[in-house]
């Protein structure tokens, strides 16, 4: 069965390989030596001054980064799911936070974000996603950090990008804390969180440092030092190791040119099946496909083609699919996931077959 879904992501083979050597102790001059040159990379493809690990899904650094970089007020952005999620983090630890809420398929904008702002001085910290997997859309983060740091310089932007790190080039320059997760665009098993960190956050970190487990304080102190403060997930730090490596050979430019290709391909293929990209916006990380015939098409997909590709979530449950993007999807994996879908079309009585997505998908893939 082709893991189409928007994470997890396929581990590849030789990443698999890489992980499959014995058990290694932490604290041991072996696995520094692995760590360090994990952080180094990491740094690299985060363009950021510090990068924590910690083990624990995507949600865990998102949990991390409210507690230890808001102090009086957040402000979340939530147009779908995960920006959902930073609000009901703020809740369950009695975190003051205000919300800025859009339709699913509707960005934030910067307008909006600088009016909350300029209209609650207690606003020390906001949270976003760039890339909403909910309904596969793109925030303008990088705008919205530029103008927030001019009113307010000292507020942390908070950018879950668990979504879009390693998918395209993020311009980390007024983005404080840059979340991301093992098991999307880096095609590593699900359990280890990212988060690239700015020297401002890093100083607000080191003056405060709340929590225990989540506790960032006590993490940078040990990460600076080539370990960690509990135990490492040493085997998912050696995959990621090994992933890095293998994308750094190539670029990572190479890998965001090859998404981005995929993804307009698809987006294209898709539309000349009259289907509808649901987000206003839509991300390179994922396409998502607003249809009344959505679930219908991804069962026949997982059952007749063997295709798994995600559904929605909450309200759009069955009238969304997403195809995901991210990480070394092969073309002919794309290819035949369009087919796929297009058989699907026909047998359901929507649309004849007649190879219209493979066309457009490998004429906008081969084209240049
Ligand atoms: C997957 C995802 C997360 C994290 O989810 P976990 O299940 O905790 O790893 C957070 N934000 C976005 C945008 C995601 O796509």
């Amino acid at each position: 069965m082709l893991l189409l879904t928007p994470g997890p992501t396929p581990v590849p083979e030789d990443i698999r390989m890489a992980m499959s050597g014995p058990t290694i102790h932490h604290r041991t001059p072996e696995f520094e030596e692995i760590f360090e040159k994990t952080r180094e990379l990491l740094k690299e493809l985060f363009d950021m001054e510090e990068v924590l690990m910690l083990a624990s899904s995507g949600t865990g650094a998102m949990e991390a980064t409210v507690l230890n970089l808001c102090k009086t007020k957040a402000l979340t952005i939530n147009s779908g799911k995960f920006g959902e999620r930073f609000g009901k983090i703020c809740e369950a630890y009695g975190k003051e936070y205000s919300e800025l809420k859009y339709d699913w398929d509707t960005p934030s904008n910067v307008a909006d974000v600088v009016n909350a702002i300029k209209n609650d001085e207690s606003i020390d910290a906001i949270f976003i996603q760039i890339c909403e997997s909910a309904g596969g859309l793109r925030h303008p983060v990088e705008q919205i950090a530029k103008e927030v740091k001019k009113i307010r310089p000292n507020i942390m932007v908070v950018a879950d990008g668990i979504t879009a790190v390693g998918v395209e080039k993020i311009d980390t320059t007024n983005i404080d804390a840059l979340i991301s997760g093992s098991q999307k665009a880096l095609m590593l098993p699900p359990g280890l969180a990212l988060i690239g960190l700015s020297g401002s956050a890093m100083k607000v970190i080191e003056e405060g440092g709340v929590g225990y487990y989540l506790n960032l304080k006590t993490e940078l102190k040990k990460q600076k030092q080539n370990t960690t403060a509990y135990t490492a997930a040493t085997t998912l730090i050696i995959g990621l190791k090994a992933m890095l490596e293998k994308l750094h050979e190539d670029g990572f430019d190479k890998l965001y040119s090859d998404t981005k290709k995929r993804s307009l391909a698809t987006k294209k293929a898709l539309e000349a099946l009259d289907l509808k990209i649901f987000p206003k916006v839509p991300a390179d990380a994922m396409s998502a496909v607003y249809d009344e015939d959505a679930a219908q098409i991804r069962k026949i997909l997982k059952t007749k083609y063997d295709v798994n590709m995600a559904g929605g979530q909450d309200h759009v449950k069955t009238t969304l699919f997403r195809i995901n993007h991210m990480g070394l999807v092969a073309p002919y994996e794309a290819a035949w996931t369009l087919n796929a879908i297009e058989m699907a079309l026909d047998e359901i009585g929507r649309r004849p077959y007649d190879g219209a997505a493979n066309a457009i998908f490998s004429k906008e893939l081969y084209n240049d």
